[in-house]
């Protein structure tokens, strides 16, 4: 049993999107980002009437059909702005990367010199509104900053029209997104979308000074009797590798992938001062002895193992950055997809994929759908053509269904001799670098922060994947809240990018309510609350929910 010390109601662990969006969420007392201007326009009806007039009269109001009068961007600014004593919840942010939100998407972004996100203007971290990026685009006049993605949009248009369309992309199409949705298939560049963040981070007083944020890797969970606590109600303890400890009510866990590197083989401190994992680009790439040859103009060949967006990112990067020839392998072909998961995936509404996800008999049979929209790495459009470009002038060598099957480092030279299988023709005899773009290990079971938690409650997962409640909850009674990558089997599998984010901060928001108590005067109560909770969570059928309230 622990000692007492300041209890606070939630800690968050880890400050990236999900975190962020967690962190929004508590904060935003009319969410909105997750359903449509009609439901969006009875929520607040709802809020504004409960309790004074019977729902059933709803109808007769005709607040359907109010336009919204200003930007909903500028409208949230302001009626926000004010008031960020709001959430009376007390939190603690812990995060390995740094003490500022988003520090190791930041540094990701910079390392790796990506110039726009992949993902469309609806994935964001704003609970206010969904189409809330672009709002705040058009409000700063930044539209030149987006970029199109090529082929997703438009194909109800007639063959004709279609035709007359020039330099229309050959990219093969997936899933038929609406003309009238164009606006929506745009990337932000890296700078907007983090002055987006930062927008979101002031308007609801997120600072580093009303909700601190530690820099500490945290090492363990636990939940139980704290020794000195004023009530017994279980908390929670969480521990840093720092060796400090702190205690809360309720946990939130956005850790992402979390910090184990997939690599084919460790790496010896010799091969270290060669080689590295796509995430450490920052701050390894490139080695000193690489560094020199660039500056003394020597022909210079680095290898990049994977087919995801970061090996080609890294390939692009590292041509920027003066070497002479990136040799890419990867053990599959190369596939080339807009996002991560599949475009059906990808819709800004509830749509049938994700109407079947969450209407699956099981959790295998959804991470079987996982499996099947990720369908392992992929590339962009976009960087299919610059890797083609790079090909085309002998500056990128690209090498599908290829291993490396031995390997040698000199640290004397500090080169590499590697042998692929299959043999790769002209490869060099010497290799000054490798970047491995494999990924990380996402694995609940092995992660060890999670171990006394899987020790003392455990719960089922899928190939380290949790099998939470539908509120993302740990177990009931236990009230240690996952999101993003690790909540997959709940929240679809656009998990792992920002779509998780949202959706994840609106389902623990509502749970957080129940477990900690309401914070604000939105309260939906008894079976009808329940249904509008469903709802907005998008779970269940909320046309229905929302009929039944009327
Ligand atoms: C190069 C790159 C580009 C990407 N581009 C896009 C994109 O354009 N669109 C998109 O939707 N997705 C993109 N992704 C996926 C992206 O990672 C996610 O969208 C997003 O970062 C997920 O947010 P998260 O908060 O779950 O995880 P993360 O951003 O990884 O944040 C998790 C945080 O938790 C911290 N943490 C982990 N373990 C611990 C611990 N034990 N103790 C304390 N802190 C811990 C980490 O340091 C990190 O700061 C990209 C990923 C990469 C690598």
């Amino acid at each position: 049993m622990s000692t007492y010390n300041e209890v606070f109601d939630i800690i968050i662990i880890g400050a990236g999107p999900c975190g962020l969006a967690v962190a929004a969420r508590l904060r935003e007392e009319t969410p909105s980002a997750m359903f449509t201007d009609e439901e969006h326009q009875r929520y607040h009806w709802i809020k504004k009437h409960q309790g004074k007039m019977s729902l059933a009269r709803a109808k007769t109001k005709r607040l359907y059909n109010a336009p919204l009068a200003e930007s909903s961007y500028y409208k949230t600014q302001r009626c926000c702005a004010n008031d960020n004593s709001r959430s009376t919840y007390s939190t603690l942010v812990l995060d390995s990367s740094g003490s500022r939100w988003m520090e190791r998407w930041h540094r990701a972004f910079k390392a790796l010199r990506i110039e726009h996100l992949r993902s469309p203007m609806f994935f964001h971290v704003d609970p206010a509104d969904r189409d809330g990026m672009l709002a705040y685009t058009r409000e700063t006049g930044r539209e030149k900053e987006l970029f199109e993605l090529s082929g997703c949009v438009g194909q109800e248009l007639s063959k004709h029209k279609r035709k007359k369309i020039r330099n229309i992309s050959q990219f093969p199409r997936e899933a038929e997104i609406n003309e009238r949705d164009r606006k929506d298939y745009f990337t932000p560049s890296t700078s907007l979308f983090a002055d987006y963040c930062n927008s979101i981070i002031a308007r609801y007083g997120l600072d580093n000074e009303s909700v601190p944020i530690q820099r500490s890797e945290v090492c363990d969970i636990t939940f139980g009797e704290v020794q000195g606590s004023k009530d017994d109600s279980k908390l929670f303890t969480v521990s840093t590798t720092h060796g400090k400890s702190f205690h809360s009510r309720a946990v939130v866990l956005a850790v992402g992938p979390g910090l184990t590197k997939m690599m084919p083989w460790n790496l010896s401190s010799d091969e270290e001062l060669g080689a590295c994992h796509s995430s450490e680009v920052g701050v390894k790439f490139p080695s000193a002895a690489l560094a020199r040859k660039i500056e003394n103009r020597q022909t210079t060949h680095v290898v990049v193992v994977g087919g995801g967006l970061s090996s080609a990112q890294f390939a692009d990067m590292a041509i920027a950055r003066g070497v002479t020839k990136v040799w890419h392998i990867m053990r599959g072909d190369l596939k080339i997809k807009h996002f991560d998961v599949s475009l059906n995936w990808v819709g800004k509404f509830k749509n049938y994929d994700k109407a079947v996800f969450w209407s699956a008999d099981d959790d295998q049979e959804r991470f079987e759908m996982i499996q099947t929209a990720r369908n392992g790495g992929s590339i962009t459009p976009r960087y299919q053509k610059i890797l083609k470009q790079l090909a085309a002038k002998d500056r990128v060598s690209i090498h599908t269904q290829t291993v490396i099957s031995s390997k040698k480092f000199d640290s004397g030279t500090q080169t590499w001799k590697i042998v692929t299988d299959p043999p790769i023709a002209n490869f060099p005899d010497r290799i000054d670098y490798v970047c491995f773009a494999t990924g990380m290990k996402t694995d609940a079971n092995e992660m060890g922060l999670l171990q006394s938690m899987n020790r003392d409650y455990p719960i089922e997962s899928i190939n380290g994947l949790l099998c939470l409640t539908d509120d993302l909850m740990w177990k009931p009674d236990v009230p240690l809240f996952v999101t993003g990558r690790l909540a997959s089997l709940r929240l679809g599998p656009a998990a792992p990018n920002l779509e998780g984010a949202r959706l994840g901060a609106e389902r623990i928001a509502w749970a957080l309510q129940d477990v900690l108590g309401e914070q604000t005067d939105v309260d939906f109560c008894g079976r009808e609350g329940e249904k509008l909770q469903k709802a907005f969570c998008g779970l269940g059928n909320r046309y229905e929910s929302l009929a039944q309230c009327s």
